[in-house]
Formats: C-alpha cells, sequence, structure tokens
C-alpha cells in the first residue's frame, strides 16, 4: 500500500503522515525532512539546497526523486510508503510511476488535505515565531504557496485521471482529519 498525502504547505501532512507511520506498518517518505536532514549534516547537497529552502522555492527535480528513489525499497518492504511533499510537480510524479511500475508496485491512493489560502495563512501566522524553520516567515510562506498553487495544484488531474484521489477537509482537529483518512483508506480504494 502506498499513499501520497496531498495538500499546501502547512496543511498538516507530516502531522498525519506521523499518526499513520504510528497505527500502520508503514514509513513516511518526506522529501522536506530527507533535505532538512541534508543541511542539516552540512553535505554538498545539503548546501545546495539551503538557501532555495529558505526562500521558500521548490528544489530541482532530479535531486528529490533521487532522495525518493534511495529510501523506497526499505518503505515499500516495511508495508508501504507515505509520501509527503512529494511529488511536487509533475515532472516527479512521473518519475514516481515509473518507479514504482518497474518495482511491479503503484500509488494506491492520493489523499488530498484541502484547506484554502486564507485559511492557511491565517493558521500559520502565529507559529512562525516558534517553528524554528528559516522558510517559516511571512515571505518565504507566501513563495511556498504559490510554488504549491502554480507546480503542484495543477498534478491534481493527473491524480483524478488515474482515479486515486480523494479530497478530506483539512480544516478540521488533528483527530477529525485523521478519523477521515482513516475513512477513505478503509474506502474501495483503499
Ligand atoms: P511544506 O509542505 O510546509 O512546504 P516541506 O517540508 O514539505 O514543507 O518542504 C519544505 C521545502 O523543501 C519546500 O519549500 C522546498 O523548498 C523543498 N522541497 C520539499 N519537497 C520538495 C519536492 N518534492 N520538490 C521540490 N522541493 C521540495
Amino acid at each position: 500500500m502506498n499513499l501520497i498525502l496531498f495538500g499546501p504547505p502547512a496543511a498538516g501532512k507530516g502531522t498525519q503522515a506521523k499518526r499513520l507511520v504510528d497505527t500502520r506498518k508503514m514509513v513516511q517518505l518526506s522529501t522536506g525532512d530527507m533535505l532538512r536532514a541534508a543541511i542539516a549534516s552540512g553535505s554538498d547537497l545539503g548546501q545546495r539546497v539551503s538557501g532555495i529552502m529558505e526562500r521558500g522555492e521548490l528544489v530541482s527535480d532530479a535531486i528529490v526523486i533521487e532522495l525518493i528513489a534511495e529510501r523506497l525499497p526499505e518503505a515499500e518492504a516495511a508495508g508501504g510508503a507515505i509520501f509527503d511533499g512529494f511529488p511536487r510537480t509533475l515532472a516527479q510524479a512521473e518519475a514516481l510511476d515509473r518507479m514504482l511500475t518497474a518495482r511491479g508496485s503503484r500509488i494506491d491512493l492520493v489523499v488530498r488535505l484541502k484547506v484554502d489560502d486564507q485559511a492557511l495563512m491565517a493558521r500559520v501566522a502565529g507559529r512562525f515565531a516558534q517553528s524554528g524553520r528559516p522558510d517559516d516567515n511571512p515571505e518565504s510562506f507566501k513563495v511556498r504557496l504559490s510554488a504549491y498553487n502554480a507546480q503542484t495544484a495543477p498534478l491534481l488531474p493527473y491524480y483524478v485521471d488515474q482515479k486515486k484521489l480523494v479530497e478530506v477537509d483539512g480544516m478540521g482537529s488533528v483527530d477529525a482529519v485523521a478519523a477521515a483518512i482513516n475513512a477513505a483508506l478503509a474506502g474501495p480504494r483503499g
């Protein structure tokens, strides 16, 4: 079982991915976490991506596709991957499909957490100070949101065509959203 958690920045994808890891034998594959780990380690990769991430722009497809390729076998062996923050472009989605097909596998379900832009801005405004992330500030958040709307949201029709997309209201409490995701996973495609 492989699942994509889809939605704008700060929609709660990471929080929900961690809940699923706790309740199911699945592995969270967050490209954002992998990139932050690379920055923290001081690696060449980390140095190349830190400015891009700080500004809120997307890093190159090749970099994140490679990060996912490295971790995919382990995640599938454990019981399945929860993709969090990946894919973010059509090229990434197509590369993911190719990687999975080559392994005789597939994406089973794409859960879209629906939260509108205005609500998101209001939701994160109070959190910028505590987050500790250099891209959690009003300017970078705006860039992240525009990157989502321009480059990532256009992926939705790709998954609608594949009949894999289910929508969940992302504005409820953590528990309410988790319950809605579990219901989607128990549904006909889950
Ligand atoms: P959020 O969903 O809150 O924006 P993430 O941790 O998923 O947080 O991503 C943080 C940053 O990492 C992004 O703004 C981008 O710079 C980079 N990043 C993460 N995943 C990808 C990806 N799949 N493609 C390109 N850039 C990515």
